[in-house]
């Protein structure tokens, strides 16, 4: 009832001041406010929110009209939502995971994305990439769009594209009469062509960007974990094929061999990058490609090997030698000058643990204020959404976060993310 007598009292206002839109404004009052733009947090501030857009940003606490919302957060700090450019809502850890890739159906997989994405959006995440699942990972994005399902704003890949045996071949592992010849259908491809029709394949199925594995990995049941997996060639006409239908690519790395034929052949992003030498560095700034750390998937991993059966025989070793070396890795490249966003490979742990990464970017000599805009404006720079997402503006989504506490002078207080806006929508307060 009183809800009813508010859109009425609302509604003679606009007639009166002649305004036509009925939309109604929220006014977020931010102790401190750290916009993705500035160096420095700004006190007292009013954000308006109108649908799910930001329509102002003002100095002190503006009082609304009539009808109009307000939402106290004057003991808190205030940013823009974070976002995530690598989870996997498809899958979480767990000693069983790799049996149950023969036992679980698609719908299984489905109902429990949706808590994995649920957890993400109160933790602060309110977009995310998703590199990489079977498909439902894109069904899931247009759930969350249609509003059937709480979540992150998603840019989806679908299926990771990788050659015959290669870090992502799902028949990895598989005994041989179970093994197929998965094609570019399944994501999997070898030589040029077959390359253009797996990326093509992912455009058709609803993909918004390209994952290839260019090197080994850890968690695939297969020996190397850094070794170069296609040529120079294939992953050229992979990023020109994707290139064509507007799509970027994601390369999985870790060895430096793959991670140089990716970015000469002008990937987008280099995830992990574990092994990247001074030369790859180099490179990547002269082509301006975006480094994606997943620093907390490494120390996870190598967490993880120490349980005894926890992963597979060929794993373990790899899980021990690969995953500790990221953070390093993530120390070197920012000191180098490499563009870096954040990505944390949820999934590879506990989703909802995301900004335990920024702990870890903080440890590895990143100041505060660079971690928080690596997951914010440079995260949307990357995505080509700079127009839309990453900093408090006026025109951009009504995405927001808040904890209480100064985040650069205790950057775990980002663990306890204590209100969640998306679209203009309160998910937590
Ligand atoms: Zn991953």
């Amino acid at each position: 009832m009183k809800k009813y007598f508010y859109s009425i009292a609302t509604l003679a206002l606009m007639a009166f001041s002649g305004v036509e839109t009925m939309a109604q404004r929220t006014y977020l009052h931010c102790g401190q406010l750290i916009d993705g733009i500035k160096d420095k947090p700004q006190s007292e501030m009013t954000v308006i929110i109108e649908g799910n857009q930001i329509v102002g940003v003002e100095k002190g606490y503006t009082s609304p009209a009539a009808g109009a919302k307000i939402i106290d957060l004057k003991n808190r700090t205030v940013m823009p939502g974070f976002m995530d450019m690598h989870v996997h809502f498809e899958s979480e850890t767990s000693p069983t995971a790799y049996a149950e890739a023969l036992s679980l159906n698609q719908a299984t997989i489905a109902f429990r994305s949706i808590s994995y994405a649920e957890k993400t959006l109160m933790a602060g995440f309110t977009t995310v990439r998703d590199l990489g699942g079977s498909g439902v990972n894109v069904q899931l994005r247009n759930a969350i769009n249609q509003g059937m399902v709480k979540g992150p704003r998603m840019f989806v890949v679908g299926k990771a594209i990788s050659a015959t045996g290669g870090h992502m071949d799902p028949t990895n592992g598989y005994r041989a009469d179970l093994q197929g010849d998965p094609g570019p259908a399944q994501g999997v491809a070898n030589g040029p062509d077959e390359c253009r029709k797996a990326v093509r394949y992912q455009y058709k199925n609803g993909a918004d960007l390209i994952k290839i594995a260019s090197t080994g990995g850890v968690l695939s049941v297969a020996k190397d974990g850094s070794a170069p997996q296609f040529s120079e060639e294939e992953i050229r006409a992979i990023v020109e094929t994707a290139r064509d239908l507007g799509l970027k690519v994601a390369v999985h790395a870790h060895g430096a061999e793959g991670m140089k034929r990716a970015v000469r052949a002008g990937v987008t992003s280099v995830e992990h990058g574990t092994l990247m030498d001074e030369e790859t560095m180099n490179l990547m700034k002269k082509n301006g490609t975006w480094f994606v750390p997943t620093i907390t998937a490494g120390k996870s991993v190598a967490d993880s090997a120490k349980i005894k059966g926890y992963y597979p025989p060929l794993v373990t070793p790899k899980a021990l030698a690969i995953g500790p070396q990221l953070q390093g890795t993530f120390g070197k490249a920012y000191k180098k000058g490499v563009k870096i966003a954040f990505g944390t490979d949820a999934g590879v742990f506990m989703h909802g643990k995301n900004a335990k990464e920024f702990e870890y970017m903080v440890e590895a000599g990143m100041p505060a204020m660079e971690a928080i805009k690596a997951a914010t404006v440079s995260a949307a720079e990357l995505l080509g959404m700079s127009d839309k997402l990453g900093t408090v503006e006026k025109g951009k989504f009504a995405d927001f976060v808040a904890v209480s506490g100064n985040p650069l002078q205790d950057i775990k207080v980002l663990q306890q993310v204590n209100f969640v806006m998306k679209d203009g929508v309160v998910y937590k307060q």
